[in-house]
């Protein structure tokens, strides 16, 4: 994938990326980077990018002139056959006021061939670039940054890691928190042991712990030790489904729940431990 990002602060980019699993897909070629300063689709003495509101108001605005003329330069193909699906590639304006990001969403951007992220700053972005030069708006939260850069380093990061490759082991990004899909029951066969079978199926995941087996008298819970997988199993879909319960029960409206979800669920509510 071909990712081109927009900004008026190119030099933001040097190190949000540079780590881990982004830099490995970097190195491996999986995912391709690259950073477009604005100022150089200017044409006066002091490059400027942004101008006054009309009507008056708070700050300035991103000027659309220069967005445009980079858009050119990149060429992309044009706005008509991405938005009808001809052409595997997104323009996307990183926007408080867009669509959220979500797993699903970094899914689908996943199977693109090229994105361009186009970061705002000030008060935004001439909204001619939302109506007729990006296909989509897209923010990463209910809250207001002051710029898309951040924003748009998430959506990389979000998304190159589900690039085909880019995690060692591809089971992992299938079964993490969100991830709407569930693991079909690998069979209750005891040889497959729990890991590929606690899909989280859209809810959060669940909880994780290492060595050491106590630690200032804090103790990993007795059921992980025994190795007893159908109980692991259990026992990691009950927390999954605790946890989403008590941090974001608007997920468990959009979750599939099997027999068993429910009454583990029921038994959640009631307090029951198990
Ligand atoms: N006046 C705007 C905020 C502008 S913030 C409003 O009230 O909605 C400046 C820039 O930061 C935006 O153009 C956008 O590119 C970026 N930005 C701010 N919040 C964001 C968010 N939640 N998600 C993605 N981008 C965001």
């Amino acid at each position: 994938m071909k990712a081109d990002i927009v900004t008026i602060f190119p030099d933001f980019f040097r190190g949000p990326l540079d780590f881990g699993i982004t830099r490995r897909a970097s190195e491996m070629g999986l995912v391709k980077i690259e950073v477009h300063d604005l100022r150089g689709f200017t044409h006066d003495r002091h490059r400027t990018v942004d101008d006054r509101p009309f009507g008056g108001g708070e700050g300035m605005v991103l000027k659309p002139e220069p967005i445009f003329e980079c858009l050119a330069a990149l060429q992309v193909s044009p706005r008509e056959q991405r938005l009808a699906g001809a052409v595997k590639e997104s323009v996307i304006l990183l926007s408080a006021q867009g669509e959220r990001l979500t797993q699903q969403v970094a899914a689908e951007l996943a199977g693109l061939e090229r994105m361009v992220l186009i970061c705002g700053r000030y008060e935004g972005v001439d909204e001619r670039v939302a109506g007729f030069l990006a296909d989509r708006e897209l923010s990463i939260g209910d809250y207001v940054l002051s710029g898309g850069e951040l924003a748009a380093a998430v959506v990389i990061e979000a998304v190159t890691r589900l690039l085909p490759g880019a995690v060692g082991n591809e089971a992992s990004t299938r079964q993490e928190s969100f991830t709407a899909r569930r693991e079909p029951e690998a069979a209750s066969s005891e040889d497959n042991g729990p890991d590929s079978t606690c899909g989280s199926g859209g809810l959060l995941d669940y909880p994780h712990y290492t060595r050491p087996a106590e630690f200032c008298g804090m103790a990993v819970p007795e059921v992980l030790i025994n190795g007893n997988h159908q109980e692991i199993r259990c026992w990691r879909r009950e927390q999954a489904l605790e946890k989403t319960l008590r941090n974001r029960p608007d997920l468990l409206k959009g979750v599939e729940l099997s027999k068993e979800d429910s009454q583990l669920l029921e038994r959640i509510k009631r307090g029951v431990r198990f």
